[in-house]
């Protein structure tokens, strides 16, 4: 399922984001940057230790954030390690630090020259976002940014599982 956003491209896919070959993939990474579980254990056990040895070396990116490092063994170029908020009734800012979490990833991108970039569902596994809730904060964000920012030619939200990928799915009709 994909959109244009300008002379961009949104697009939802169900699958597992290390195995994407944009220019980056996001992480869905805790603050101290240590390997946990989710897409960051994936993306630490497919790519090797570069990634975590220059995790190490940045140390620290407060919620809401986001430092990029490179990918080590995996086909994309870099790892955006994007910190979003864990879930506490959503009256605690959630909604606002998981945009700023999509957004400064997105920054870096542009800062990096990248063109493409592949995201997880920031904050629904064990930061316990409900999915729809984070699914429209998610693609709005995004949105907002591609309407602004051209040279980013395509982001993908890579979805694991199917009720996630229709949870992604109806947010975006929604949205367009
Ligand atoms: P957080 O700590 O931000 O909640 P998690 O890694 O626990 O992050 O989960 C975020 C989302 O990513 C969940 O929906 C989870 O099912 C999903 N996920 C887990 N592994 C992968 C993967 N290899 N590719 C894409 N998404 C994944």
């Amino acid at each position: 399922m994909q959109v244009n956003v300008g002379d961009s491209i949104l697009e939802l896919v169900e699958g597992d984001i290390t195995r994407q070959d944009t220019d980056a993939i996001v992480n869905a990474a805790n603050s101290q940057l240590r390997v946990g579980g989710g897409v960051d254990g994936a993306i630490n056990r497919a790519g090797g230790p570069r990634i975590q040895e220059e995790a190490r070396r940045i140390g620290y990116c407060p919620t809401g954030q986001a430092v990029i490092t490179t990918a080590g063994d995996l086909p994309a170029r870099h790892v955006i390690h994007a910190v979003g908020p864990i879930f506490q009734g959503g009256d605690k800012g959630e909604p606002d630090l998981l945009a700023s979490a999509y957004r400064e990833s997105l920054k870096l991108a542009s800062a990096h020259g990248l063109a493409s970039v592949a995201f997880p569902s920031l904050s629904t596994g064990v930061y316990g976002y409900p999915v729809d809730q984070a699914g429209r904060v998610a693609l709005k964000t995004v949105r907002d940014y591609l309407t602004q920012h051209p040279e980013i030619k395509r982001v993908r939200f890579v979805l694991f599982g199917q009720p996630t990928f229709e949870a992604y799915a109806r947010a975006l009709q929604e949205l367009s």
